[in-house]
């Protein structure tokens, strides 16, 4: 079995490519090309004419959340590709805000109307469940918080009656593919936890062995205790690639690759995988 995953937009780019805030991650498995999220804009789209990507062959988009720099893409994708199934949580429709230090409180959602994604051709597949793509492809649906360290920032809201509460991110989910040579996880922002997030793909596959883990880790306001606890957590997992994206942040990315050594790298725009 091999795995072709593509990093379409990062906030980071490799020679050439366009860098921006979010992350869109293209795989290609089971004879399928899944595309992981869109971006904050038109770097995806930009980005795989410069890799030799044809959007409109995706067969799959799935949404790891309802967050603007993972959706806003969207509409320039759905140009190229039309009709397409869009597997989310139907928590991505919720009104979602951000309090920044700088800017006060902002709206942070998808950047669009459901009516006018779907009038571009989205079909939303919105479940709460893991939703099960090809024979060796999932998402994991809805993400248990039980690793008992790590918590959602207390910077997002959800509006509702113009009240503005924590958002529990129910809508946070990543894809798991399960191979002969372990769990490969594709994160979207891990905002329910990385770890949370790959005991959950353990979970539902009852495979032990985290072969891979890439994308966003959502540890870049991560506490000294969290990121060693992190770290010793994806050690019993046995984890042989951490490709990290987005909002791991400067510290853990350097922490992480402190410790793992050739098994890290930084997963930019660009990126290139062939697993194993
Ligand atoms: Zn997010
Ligand atoms: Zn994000």
């Amino acid at each position: 079995m091999e795995i072709k995953i593509h990093t379409l937009t990062e906030n980071t780019a490799n020679y050439g490519f366009l860098a921006e805030w979010g992350l869109s991650i293209l795989v290609e498995v089971d004879g399928m090309r899944i595309l992981m999220d869109t971006g904050l804009s038109f770097s995806a789209v930009h980005n795989t004419q410069l890799m030799g990507i044809d959007l409109s062959t995706i067969d799959r988009i799935v949404l790891s959340h309802g967050h603007a720099d993972h959706t806003g893409g969207l509409r320039e994708v759905l140009k190229i590709k039309g009709e397409t199934e869009i597997i989310a949580h139907p928590d991505i429709w919720t009104a979602k805000y951000v309090e920044r230090d700088q800017e006060g409180v902002k709206y942070c959602g998808i950047p669009y109307s459901r009516e006018e994604l779907e009038s571009r051709g989205a079909h939303f597949n919105l479940v709460r469940e893991p939703v099960h793509i090809s024979d060796n492809v999932m998402t994991t649906g809805e993400i248990p918080m039980l690793s008992g360290y790590e918590e959602i920032e207390n910077n997002l809201f959800v509006k509702e009656d113009d009240l503005l509460h924590p958002d529990p991110l129910a809508d946070d989910l990543a894809l798991v593919i399960d191979t002969e040579f372990g769990l490969v996880v594709i994160l979207g922002c891990a905002h329910r936890g990385i770890i949370n997030t790959l005991r959950r793909a353990q979970n539902l596959t009852g495979k032990e062995l985290v072969y891979a883990a890439i994308g966003g880790t959502h540890l870049f306001r991560a506490s000294k205790e969290r990121i060693e606890k992190t770290i010793a957590d994806l050690r019993e997992m046995g984890i042989q690639k951490i490709g990290v994206s987005h909002c791991t942040g400067f510290r853990a990315s350097a922490r992480l690759a402190q410790e793992f050594g050739d098994a890290f790298f930084l997963n930019n725009a660009g990126t290139r995988l062939t697993l194993p």
